[in-house]
């Protein structure tokens, strides 16, 4: 018989770590799948078709829309995103557990259909520190930078619909409370194991410190500084 797939959602800013900690999910816990989005976007330099993305025309998004083929999907930047149903039932269909890197509003919506779906938002220390990660990864020009920056407070705004906060002042430790949020999940619905058999005795704890009740006033204070200080024009 089919095992359901458990979901789990990343969310959170550019420039907030959350591509590396993903990556380094789905190397160290061979039994989770990620789920490649659509999209209308063209690809970036570096990108694959069916490995960052699967890439496609507005018109096609808008038929896969029709059909009812999307459990989520959402606009911004310009461009359409979204989870194709076919991701679950791959997922189903190998045994394994599926991660979804999407928007706030791609979670809000996963969640209202699979109330199970376990939500991880990463959150910047301060928008000085976002700001700085953006400069740094110099992909962006100042008017993209401001863009991000207020759509990051706009994302970190909407904290109460996540399970999980993750702030991210050290890569290392986000990776570790990462991996033992997903791990100490899998183990409270009798889930797999495989790619947690090391997560030790401060597994639940770990996972515990990262519950968006126990964060709720650390994220207010980062909120603050995103209402203090206007990005610095460029
Ligand atoms: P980018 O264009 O930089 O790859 O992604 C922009 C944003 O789209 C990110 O916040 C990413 O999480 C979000 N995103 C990627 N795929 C999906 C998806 O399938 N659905 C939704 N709702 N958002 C997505």
């Amino acid at each position: 018989m089919e095992k359901i797939p458990q979901i789990f959602i990343v969310s959170g800013p550019s420039g907030s770590g959350k591509s590396t900690v993903v990556e380094y999910i789905l190397k160290e816990i061979p039994t989770m799948l990620f789920s490649v989005s659509h999209t209308t976007r063209p690809p970036r330099e570096g990108e694959e078709d069916g490995r960052d993305y699967i890439f496609v025309s507005k018109d096609e998004f808008g038929e896969m829309i029709k059909r009812n083929e999307y459990l989520e999907y959402d606009h911004h930047f310009g461009h359409w995103y979204g989870t194709h149903r076919s991701n679950l039932d791959r997922a189903a269909e190998q045994g394994k557990d599926l991660l979804l890197d999407i928007d706030i509003e791609g979670a809000r919506q996963i969640k209202e259909k699979i109330s199970e779906a376990v939500a991880i938002l990463f959150i910047p220390p301060s928008r000085e520190e976002l700001e700085r990660r953006l400069r740094l990864r110099g992909q962006d020009d100042e008017e993209v930078i401001r863009k991000r920056l207020e759509r990051a407070r706009q994302e970190i705004s909407q904290y109460r619909g996540y399970d999980y906060l993750i702030v991210n002042e050290e890569l290392e430790e986000a990776r570790l409370q990462v991996h033992s949020i997903i791990c100490s999940e899998r183990k409270r619905r009798g889930g797999e194991k495989a790619g947690c058999e090391k997560m030790g005795a401060q597994m639940d704890a770990r996972a515990d410190e990262a519950r968006r009740g126990n964060n709720n006033r650390r994220v207010s204070a980062i909120l603050e500084t995103f209402k203090e200080t206007k990005p610095s024009k460029g």
